[in-house]
């Protein structure tokens, strides 16, 4: 009898393997650090073999600590950090070079030379021109190894996203393979058709031969040969982190949308089954492909989330732990009018500003540190609640409530706070795994193990539904405070 869904999290900073019942619970879990490494200013880099390294022993920990039979496992989901580059040798399996980390600036000069194409590339893919993306950090690697275009074109290196890395050792080198969503991360990727793009690969001069076949999100990859276990476990989904996210907390009709509060925020709202192009700087991207039928979702980005918060504690020193924000914030009844615009490293959606740094506006000799910390987590949510304004309009959808997830989502105060300046609830699941989780329910779906949408939306439950209480005359005059704050930070430049 098959009781379990693997799922494999491989993120930025560890690893994880959770097991997952029927119910969508998570019965079993174990995390491996990884290290990073920073080669220079504005490059972030990781070792290729140590994440699968990690992965490897996070399994074989699950498995060991779960004391479950490895038959008793009915499939295998991947969820992984999106856009990061590993390029490896065909016959070798080694990489040739680190894996070059999604928030690695490294190869900014490529997209620069390339900005002319903006337009057709945005049409094409729905993303902006940016290193954040796969394509620059391919040709970078190609560039930066000897004879690397050379041996890509003679068909003698792969590249992949992290999925496909996995993929690739866990089958021992029998697959080559991605999912529609890592693939329309990486730039190279026509999201109208889901297939790779050959004048997007003309513009990067990137060979077809050393990309991955392109797999419905929840479908047969595999089987994973390389575990030491007697059953060889079959891989049935693979999905990038945020729209795994999104289906894991099961918002499965257009317009449903969540947003994760880690290190940065990111918010993906289901837009249905047509790529709709933003013309106010927000991603379209690929939610998920099942059953050969494409889901969309409009993605927005907010650079400062949990670091904010990191900041107050390590930076300004007014905290000693993340949790003492939201003591430290309900201490005063408000802010006094103090602002805190977290621009510490531009801003993201809607504005896209490089420039623009953080501020604080507002001070009076009565300012304590605990306006500082109420500012802080209330500066969060404004960045949230600018995103998502401009995703109900671009839209037309009305938000009906924000699904939440991530480390700082355990905040109340600022759970509170948001479902305060957004006028909708905000739902806090029970399970906060849900980016393992969303890949569990990818791979469960395609073999029956879960059996369709319906049963999954039954054993998706909240621990918490935090409900709007501020007046609206009280939220709109934050949110006019806000707005000058934000304008006043923009045209600060020395
Ligand atoms: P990531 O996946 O990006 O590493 P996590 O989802 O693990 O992020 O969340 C970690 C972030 O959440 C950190 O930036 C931390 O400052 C913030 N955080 C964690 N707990 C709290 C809390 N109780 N209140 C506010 N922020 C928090």
């Amino acid at each position: 009898m098959k009781k379990y869904v693997l799922a494999i999290d491989q993120g930025t900073t560890s690893s994880c393997a959770i097991l997952f019942d029927k119910k969508g619970k998570p019965v079993c879990l174990a995390r491996r650090g990884i290290k990073t490494f920073y080669p220079k200013p504005g490059w972030v880099e990781e070792s290729a073999k140590d994440i699968w390294i990690s992965v490897l022993e996070a399994i074989t920990e699950v498995l060991e600590d779960s004391n479950v039979n490895p038959n008793e496992i009915d499939s295998i989901g991947i969820t992984n950090q999106r856009e990061t580059t590993v390029i490896w040798d065909k016959k070798t399996g080694q990489p040739v070079y680190n894996a070059i980390i999604w928030q690695s600036r490294q190869s900014n000069y490529l997209c620069e030379q390339r900005q002319s194409k903006k337009d057709f590339i945005f049409k094409r893919t729905g993303l902006l021109i940016n290193p954040y993306f796969s394509a620059s950090k391919i040709r970078f690697i190609l560039d930066h190894i000897p004879n690397g275009q050379k041996r890509a074109e003679k068909g003698e290196l792969l590249f992949g996203n992290i999925e496909s890395w996995l993929i690739f050792k866990l089958t021992e080198g029998r697959v080559h393979a991605t999912d529609v969503t890592n693939a329309s991360r990486t730039m190279l990727l026509n999201i109208k058709d889901c297939k790779w793009d050959k004048e997007l690969l003309k513009i990067w001069n990137i060979p077809m031969c050393i990309l991955p076949e392109v797999h419905s999100s929840s479908s047969k990859f595999g089987y994973a040969t390389a575990l030491s276990c007697k059953v060889n476990i079959p891989i049935c989904g693979a999905i990038g982190d945020q729209q795994s996210a999104l289906f894991g907390q099961t918002c499965f009709s257009k317009g449903e949308s969540k947003n994760t509060y880690g290190t940065g925020c990111f918010m993906l709202m289901n837009i249905g089954d047509k790529p709709m192009l933003s013309k106010n700087g927000l991603l379209t991207t690929v939610a998920w492909k099942i059953n050969n039928k494409v889901t969309y979702a409009l993605e927005a980005s907010v650079f400062m989330g949990g670091a904010t918060i990191q900041w107050l504690r390590d930076g300004l020193q007014v905290i000693k732990s993340a949790r003492d924000s939201e003591r430290y914030a309900l201490k005063v009844k408000d802010t006094e009018g103090v602002y805190l615009v977290p621009a510490f490293v531009g801003l993201g959606t809607p504005y896209w500003d490089n420039d623009v740094r953080g501020a604080f506006f507002g001070l009076t000799r009565g300012t304590n540190k605990f306006h500082i910390c109420r500012a802080a987590l209330e500066g969060i949510a404004y960045q949230i609640s600018d995103s998502l304004k401009v995703m109900q309009s671009e839209t037309r959808i009305k938000l009906k409530s924000l699904k939440v997830d991530g480390g700082a989502s355990a905040n109340r105060f600022l759970m509170q706070f948001q479902s305060d300046i957004l006028g909708v609830d905000v739902k806090l699941p029970v399970c906060v795994e849900t980016t393992a989780l969303g890949a569990a329910y990818m791979s469960g779906l395609s073999t029956g193990f879960f059996k369709d949408l319906k049963t999954i939306s039954k054993n998706h439950k909240y621990q918490h539904i935090y409900k709007p209480k501020m007046k609206k005359a009280d939220v709109d005059k934050k949110l006019k405070g806000w707005d000058t704050a934000v304008k006043a930070a923009r045209t600060f430049k020395i």
